[in-house]
């Protein structure tokens, strides 16, 4: 069986549009608007001739009755069968109070974890992304998923940490 890469993290950070940079199609299901309930997905990927799984995942249950709940769970699962997990913060935002519960969570899991700055799309807020060291992660990795800009330096990453 290939390597499994799961990409988690809060809702309208770019895990979809990074889904499908990686994939290289327009599969995943990219939403401007947060919310949407959507299972994990799994989808065939390659980078410089190895072939793996990267999962996208939703992690979001508006309607629940305990929504922090029903997001830990979603993601846990993801990180739970996954070999590599790709966090993904929003660079524009910087880090949130959910994205330091997930961080406890990745940390209890003992998986690989790449740090991910997302919708970096320009230099002024890659500069910003290193603040995210903050996090305990490791290094922040930059990266625009819409524009490509990091990617590729990322899927290195990905692949070095299989
Ligand atoms: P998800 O909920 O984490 O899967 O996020 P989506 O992939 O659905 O993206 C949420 C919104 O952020 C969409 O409007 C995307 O076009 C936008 N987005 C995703 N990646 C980037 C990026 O690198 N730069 C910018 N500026 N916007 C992005
Ligand atoms: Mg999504």
């Amino acid at each position: 069986p290939q390597p499994v890469v799961a990409v988690v993290g809060r809702p309208n950070v770019g895990k979809s549009t990074l889904v499908n940079r990686i994939i290289g199609r327009r599969q995943a299901v990219v939403e401007d608007v947060p919310g949407v309930t959507r299972d994990r997905v799994p989808y065939d990927a390659q980078w410089n001739g190895r072939r793996f799984t990267v999962v996208d995942t939703g992690g979001w249950e508006p309607d629940a009755r305990d929504r922090a709940a029903a997001i830990a769970a979603q993601a846990e699962i993801a990180v739970q069968t996954a070999d590599v997990v790709v966090f993904v913060v929003d660079a524009t935002i910087g880090a949130t109070d959910m994205d330091e519960k997930a961080v406890r969570m990745l940390r209890r899991s003992a998986k690989p974890v790449i740090l991910v700055a997302n919708k970096a799309d320009n230099q002024a807020v890659e500069l910003e992304a290193t603040s995210l060291w903050s996090l305990g992660l490791g290094e922040p990795h930059p990266i625009s998923a819409l524009h490509g800009r990091g990617s590729g330096d990322l899927l290195d990453a990905i692949l070095a940490a299989m």
